[in-house]
């Protein structure tokens, strides 16, 4: 049985020893460099690799490949594993063979990473002796060498779940679908919703499907497909006898008719969003019989994730805040969204198709000034020039900072949300947020 792993990251080397212990034959291939941990990991393990290429002869004589979620289906060597008939399958797949712990599984196009912690929150201050994995810290394969879990946590990105076959969560959670990641879907929105989908494909009857109720792309797949799962629905809007809603400032989640209550004000993250999210985790916490108790105090105790509308300082009353993490327009829409005074927004990065027409009422109500931050601003400048009173364009965090500082008076709010990824100034969005947490820090 030999195992090859292409992509010598976190997941690749975490398969690689998973699939050593297990007893295979391993063989790892990146195109890139590999990380020096990694190879010194690779190493100790007596792993064998390679660098910078893909050597043919080493590769398509597999039994099975585990391919990283960062390499997309297109690339020659995976075409060729596929015209030679070898299984090509992700580490969530590889993996989850060799666990019998059950798995709560959280994909959706925003709020994975929130939901995905919160969730872990809940279920870890109960006392269950819980692992969190997926797209977040330590690998989920190299868990599995130990297995020392009842049930996982896990973030499953759209990649994660292309390359599953018999994978199931028992309880999986859909937060919500917008367009994002279409070049890797040959530029389909269907495409990319139904790989989302995949994550409910192998669920029976025993297994449930927690799902924005208010998302038009997953109601519509749900009237025309099916999933064999129980469905628990959440919504802003509407009420159920069983699923979760929001009702006079209040979050009831009615589960095996069971109620949970709770006032919103009660929940420590902020914003609409994060009343979906905090639902959608709940409904696990209810499913997984955790304690009315329990749950409330883990919701009123959970802080949010560092990028995420992380509050940072406030200096002479104005309130600055880190949202480096919405890297795409629905997920800027929450964030302005949830501001309560006027708002210098800091905006900008690399486009990704962006259609800024869904914040034009949001920016006229809530956005005093704008700084552009990225090499190309032209469309932010189109959308918006004649809808804010102040606009400028900057090309760095420092400068952004300081000229949104400018701008403001006493009760206002500065947001950088940039709706945009953030390669063109920055390495990623972590690198963009630590910038600005630190430009904020030397004012
Ligand atoms: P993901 O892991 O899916 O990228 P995160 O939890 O990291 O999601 O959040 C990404 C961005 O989306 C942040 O700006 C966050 O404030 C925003 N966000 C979080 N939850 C939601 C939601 N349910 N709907 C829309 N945007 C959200």
């Amino acid at each position: 049985m030999r195992l090859v792993v292409l992509g010598g990251g976190e997941s690749g080397v975490g398969t690689a020893i998973l699939g050593k212990e297990k007893g295979y034959e391993v063989f790892v291939s990146d195109f890139g460099k590999i990380k020096d941990k990694y190879k010194q990991i690779l190493t100790d393990n007596k792993i064998a690799f390679e660098e910078e290429q893909h050597t043919e002869s080493e590769i398509l004589n597999a039994t099975v490949v585990m391919k990283s979620p960062g390499i997309p289906e297109k690339v020659a060597i995976v075409k060729k594993l596929v015209e030679k008939g070898i299984p090509v399958i992700s580490e969530i797949e590889f993996a989850a063979a060799f666990t019998k712990a059950i798995t709560i599984g959280i994909t959706g196009s925003n709020g994975k990473t929130t939901t995905t912690m919160l969730t872990y929150h809940l279920l870890k201050s109960a006392g269950l002796n819980v692992g969190l994995g997926g797209n977040i810290g330590k690998s989920f394969a190299w868990q599995v060498v130990e297995d020392s879990f009842d049930s996982y946590v896990l973030e499953l990105s759209s990649f994660q779940l292309d390359g599953i076959v018999n994978y199931k969560p028992h309880i999986a959670i859909i937060t919500n679908i917008s367009p994002d990641h279409l070049d890797r879907y040959d530029y389909k929105y269907e495409n990319y919703i139904d790989s989302k989908f995949r994550i409910t494909m192998n669920q029976t009857e025993e297994d449930y499907l927690i799902y924005d109720a208010d998302d038009e792309a997953i109601t519509n797949w749900l009237q025309n497909n099916k999933t064999r799962a129980k469905l628990i629905p959440f919504s802003l809007t509407k009420m159920f006898e069983e699923g979760a809603f929001i009702k006079d400032n209040t979050m009831k989640v009615s589960i095996n008719q069971e109620d949970f209550k709770m006032e919103t004000e009660a929940i420590a993250l902020e914003g609409k969003h994060n009343m979906k999210n905090a639902m959608a985790a709940t409904s696990v916490a209810k499913l997984m019989q955790i304690r009315k108790a329990t749950i409330r105090e883990s919701l009123s105790n959970f802080q949010g994730v560092e990028h995420r509308l992380e509050s940072v300082l406030k200096i002479q009353n104005v309130q600055y805040i880190n949202d480096s993490k919405a890297t795409n327009v629905n997920a800027t829409f929450f964030a302005l969204d949830s501001m309560n005074t006027p708002t210098v927004w800091i905006v900008g990065g690399v486009d990704k198709g962006n259609d800024y027409n869904e914040l034009m009422s949001l920016v006229r109500e809530k956005v005093k000034a704008i700084v552009c931050l990225g090499v190309d601003n032209k469309k932010i400048i189109d959308a918006f020039g004649d809808v804010v009173d102040d606009m400028i364009e900057v090309n760095n965090m420092n400068d952004a900072v300081k000229m949104a500082q400018r701008f403001t008076e006493k009760g206002d709010t500065v947001l950088l949300s940039p709706a945009c990824a953030s390669f063109d100034l920055f390495e990623n969005y972590e690198d963009r947020g630590n910038q600005f947490k630190q430009a904020v820090q030397n004012l």
